[in-house]
């Protein structure tokens, strides 16, 4: 392998970027492009070897959710902290349509790609995937909307290749509820999993799902905790004593995922890196390296490892896309991470984590 340090990355929004573009704004996967964060050239040029690829359903007022945060000392430049309203629970039928368009536009990808991109299934596929430098694609489905209580159409997207669930977004729905975006604040908000959000948790164990914690409420974390067998995983958060944003790791939550053999895949995004919560655009890519070192400390270099939300989010101005991910595996470098180390982060732990979760 030419590459030492082939990245497998937690959480990409790329499958909905790549339809959410207007017309001249338009990419395709396989064509390099400036905008958004990940094509194929970007992902070869980076050493992007493949992650979590999501499938999110926006709710249907997609543009409004981009309201202006909201200061909580009514003092106009939200300084002080921000509020925004938390999204409104979305519609099954709606969900599962969208979700339903989603995994077709992935599957033609793949078909499109002359080898080149594979959804794997299991880890022996992955494995292969980074010997052979096909692009692999976990499917990840993010906000559980799509799925019925019977958790009938969770069998049928395990077959259509799920292996990757994150119960919520950061939204309520029949299983619990997720995090607001407001800064800054506690994820302790609202009640844990519903009956059928446990239900979900026993059904991802048995099928061989990963069970994401991002956006899931604290309450919701710890029956996680308590009724999965499988390690805890968070696949793009950040550390909440760096940056307070409710959409973050404490540390206790932290030293969770450390001892179920788990793992916190570091978010990119600079509002969830930052101290101040803000998205500035000079944000660097130390900043993550901020983060990631600060989970390595805590709990060990085994339960890190990279969830960028490309496509998903702002990213540090210097990283700018998935081409420039050899700038962070330097910056890691000049902490101090040597490269056992970096090894692990880039896709080591990442390997572990799935091989202990999938069956088969
Ligand atoms: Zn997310």
């Amino acid at each position: 392998m030419s590459n030492p340090f082939p990245i497998l990355d937690g959480h990409n929004d790329t499958i909905l970027a790549l339809g959410r573009s207007s017309p001249e704004q338009e990419r395709t996967f396989f064509d390099r492009s400036d905008l958004g964060h990940i094509d194929l050239p970007r992902a070869r040029e980076g050493g992007l070897a493949g992650g979590f690829f999501a499938v999110f359903t926006p709710n249907i007022d997609w543009k409004k959710q981009k309201i202006p945060r909201i200061a909580t000392d009514g003092s106009g430049d939200g300084s002080a902290g921000w509020d925004v309203p938390h999204p409104d629970p979305i519609d099954r039928g709606y969900a599962l349509n969208f979700t339903v368009k989603l995994l077709s536009r992935l599957i033609r990808l793949e078909a499109d790609s002359d080898g080149e991109v594979r959804v794997v299934r299991r880890v022996e596929e992955l494995r292969q995937c980074l010997a052979d430098g096909s692009l692999a694609v976990i499917l990840h489905v993010e906000g559980a909307e799509c799925i019925d209580t019977d958790l009938e159409a969770l069998h049928l997207l395990y077959e259509a290749g799920l292996r990757s669930l994150g119960p919520v977004w950061s939204r309520s729905n029949d299983f619990g509820h997720g995090v607001p975006f407001s800064f800054p604040g506690s994820p302790d908000v609202m009640p844990g999993l519903t009956d059928a959000g446990k239900r979900l948790v026993r059904s991802c164990n048995e099928l061989g799902i990963l069970i994401d914690l991002s956006h899931l409420n604290e309450k919701g974390f710890w029956d996680v905790a308590e009724h999965s067998d499988a390690p805890l995983v968070a696949t793009h958060s950040c550390a909440h004593a760096l940056c307070p944003s409710p959409r973050n790791l404490t540390d206790r939550q932290i030293d969770a995922l450390g001892e179920t053999n788990g793992i916190v895949g570091i978010n990119f995004a600079r509002s969830f890196l930052r101290s101040d919560g803000d998205g500035d655009a000079d944000t660097s890519v130390t900043e993550i390296v901020r983060h990631a070192a600060y989970v390595a400390e805590r709990i060990g270099v085994e339960h890190v490892a990279l969830g960028s939300d490309f496509d998903g989010t702002q990213v540090p101005q210097d990283l700018k896309d998935a081409a420039g991910l050899p700038k962070l595996v330097d910056a890691l470098t000049d902490h101090g991470f040597d490269d056992d180390g970096l090894k692990k982060v880039t896709h080591q732990n990442w390997i572990r984590v799935l091989d202990a979760t999938w069956r088969g």
